[in-house]
C-alpha cells in the first residue's frame, strides 16, 4: 500500500504530464463514474442505513439523486464550460483579443464530513475531476460503510495517480493536512474548518470552507401557520436534522406561535406517526457522542413536543423547545440533530437582539407574507443563501452558488459554480502586431492630455 506521500507524489507527476488536461479523458471516466454509481445505487442506499439508519427515499432524494445530478451536468456543460471564453478586448490595448482560460489548479484534497456522507464527497470531487485535477478524497471516519464504499468505487474507476480515496480519522486528516496541496475543499465544521484554513495557510493554498452554524427562521402572524408547519417538519427533521442548512432556531410572532405548535403537532404526526420511534422515514443520530451532546441541551429546557431518547438505538425524537434561555447550550452552539428552540418576538428590535448574538449563518428562512418583512430581512442580514417561505430547497437549483459567508464558509459550488471553483482564471491577451499605437512609449513629452483622453473614455 502506498503512504500519503507516495499517492501525492504518483499525482503530481500525473498532472505534470498534462493528461488530465484532455477534455475527453475527464468525460470519459466522468461517464464510468456515473455507469458505475448507477449499477451500486442499492449498495450505497444500504451503506448509509448502516451508518444511521438513514431512510431509503431520503437517500434517493438527498444523496445518489443530488450527485447524479451534478454528473449529467457536469458531463453535458464541460465542453463549452472549459473553452476559453472571449471578452471584450480593452482599447487601451488595442489592437488584441482577450481570453479567460479556465486552468486546473493541480493536486487538490477534498475532504468530507458524515452528515451527506455521500453526496457532500463526491459532488466536489466530481467537480474537481472535471476541472482537470488530480484528486485525493478524504470521506468521514464517522460514516464507515459509506466510506469503504467510496474508496471501492473510485478505486475501481480511476487509477491512484488521477484519483485516489484515502480513508482515515482525524491523525490521516491532519497529515493530509500536513502536505501541500494546490486547492483544498472542505466541508465540515467552523472549529475544523479553521484548521483546515491554517494548514492552508502554510503554503498559500486557496481553499473553500462549506461551514455550518445557527441558521435562522423567522415566521410572522401573516405566515400561512399550516403550510409552514408542514414545510418545516420536512426541513429540520429530514436527516433527523443533521443537516447543515437545517433551521436552527425558530423567531416566531407571539400572536402566531399558539397557533404554529397545534400545526406543528398534527404535521409532525402525519410525517412520523404519533410514535417517530416506529417510523422508517426517521433516521438516527449518527454516534453516541453526539447523542450525548444533544440530550444534554434537552436538560432543564421547556419541550413542548417530542423530547423522548433512546441511547441504546442513538434516537431522539423530534422535539420542540419553547422559549429557551439565549445563553443555554441549544442556543449557543450549533443544533445539527431534530431539536428545534422556538422563541417569540413582539418587535422588530427582538429579531434582530436575537440574530446579532451569532455569527452570519449559512442559510436564513422567512415565512411572511409581508412583503416589507421580506424585503427588510433579506436585505438587512449576511447569509450564505436563503429561502422565503420554504426551507432546504435553495440547494437543489444548481445554478444558484451554494456556500457560506464569514464563519458559515467561504466559496461556493453546484453546477457551474463547482467548474469554477476548482479552475483558476487565468486571464491572456493577444496582441497583434499588425498597429502599435505609440502613446504610451517614452519619451513622454506633450501626451498627457491624449493619455488623459484615453484613460477617461476607453
Ligand atoms: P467535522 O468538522 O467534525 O469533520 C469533517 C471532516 O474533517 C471529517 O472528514 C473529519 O475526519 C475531519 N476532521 C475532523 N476533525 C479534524 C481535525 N481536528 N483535523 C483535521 N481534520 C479533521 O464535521 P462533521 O461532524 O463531519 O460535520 C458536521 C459539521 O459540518 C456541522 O457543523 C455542519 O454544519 C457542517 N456541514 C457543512 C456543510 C456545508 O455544505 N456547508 C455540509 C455538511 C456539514
Amino acid at each position: 500500500m502506498n503512504t500519503i506521500e507516495q499517492i501525492l507524489s504518483k499525482q503530481r507527476e500525473f498532472f505534470k504530464t498534462q493528461a488530465t488536461k484532455d477534455i475527453v479523458l475527464r468525460k470519459k471516466t466522468l461517464k464510468a463514474l456515473k455507469k458505475e454509481l448507477i449499477s451500486r445505487e442499492q449498495d450505497i442506499i444500504s451503506a448509509l442505513y448502516k451508518d444511521f439508519k438513514k431512510p431509503r427515499f431520503e437517500s434517493i432524494l438527498s444523496e445518489t439523486e443530488i450527485v447524479l445530478h451534478e454528473l449529467n451536468t457536469t458531463i453535458e456543460n464541460l465542453n463549452s464550460w472549459a473553452k476559453p471564453k472571449r471578452v471584450k478586448a480593452s482599447f487601451l490595448n488595442f489592437p488584441s483579443s482577450d481570453y479567460i482560460h479556465s486552468e486546473p489548479y493541480g493536486t487538490v484534497l477534498c475532504i468530507g464530513p458524515w452528515n451527506y456522507p455521500y453526496q457532500l464527497t463526491l459532488a466536489p470531487a466530481i467537480a474537481a475531476i472535471a476541472a482537470g485535477n488530480t484528486v485525493v478524497i478524504k470521506p468521514s471516519e464517522l460514516t464507515p460503510n459509506t466510506s469503504q464504499l467510496v474508496e471501492e468505487i473510485f478505486t475501481k474507476i480511476f487509477k491512484q495517480e488521477h484519483v485516489a480515496v484515502i480513508n482515515g480519522g482525524i491523525p490521516v486528516a491532519t497529515k493530509l493536512l500536513g502536505q501541500r496541496w494546490d486547492y483544498i475543499f472542505f466541508t465540515g465544521s467552523v472549529p475544523v474548518g479553521k484548521i483546515v484554513a491554517k494548514a492552508a495557510a502554510v503554503h498559500l493554498t486557496p481553499t473553500t470552507l462549506e461551514l455550518g452554524g445557527k441558521s435562522p427562521c423567522i415566521i410572522d402572524q401573516t405566515a400561512n401557520i399550516k403550510l409552514t408547519a408542514k414545510r418545516l417538519v420536512w426541513g429540520k427533521f429530514l436527516n433527523a436534522g443533521q443537516t447543515c442548512i437545517a433551521p436552527d432556531y425558530i423567531i416566531i410572532h407571539k400572536d402566531a406561535k399558539h397557533s404554529f405548535y397545534k400545526a406543528f403537532k398534527t404535521e409532525l404526526e402525519k410525517a412520523y406517526t404519533k410514535n417517530p420511534k416506529q417510523s422508517e422515514d426517521f433516521a438516527r443520530i449518527i454516534n453516541e457522542k453526539n447523542f450525548l451532546r444533544l440530550t444534554k441541551m434537552l436538560e432543564d429546557q421547556s419541550i413542548v413536543i417530542g423530547g423522548e431518547v433512546d441511547k441504546t438505538d442513538l434516537y431522539i425524537a423530534p422535539t420542540l423547545i419553547d422559549e429557551p434561555d439565549l445563553d443555554s447550550d441549544v442556543m449557543r452552539d450549533e443544533i445539527f440533530g431534530p431539536i428545534l428552540p422556538v422563541i417569540s418576538y413582539e418587535s422588530k428590535e427582538d429579531i434582530d437582539r436575537i440574530i446579532s448574538n451569532y455569527e452570519k449563518p449559512l442559510s436564513f428562512y422567512v415565512f411572511s407574507n409581508s412583503k416589507s418583512l421580506i424585503k427588510k430581512l433579506m436585505r438587512l442580514y449576511s447569509f450564505g443563501g436563503g429561502v422565503i417561505n420554504d426551507t432546504l430547497i435553495h440547494f437543489a437549483n444548481d445554478k444558484l452558488p451554494f456556500g457560506g459567508v464569514g464563519h458559515s464558509g467561504m466559496g461556493a459550488y453546484h453546477g457551474k459554480a463547482s467548474f469554477d471553483t476548482f479552475s483558476h482564471k487565468k486571464p491572456i491577451v493577444k496582441k497583434a502586431n499588425w498597429l502599435d499605437v505609440p502613446v504610451r512609449y517614452a519619451p513622454y513629452n506633450g501626451k498627457e492630455k491624449l493619455i488623459k483622453f484615453f484613460l477617461k473614455y476607453f
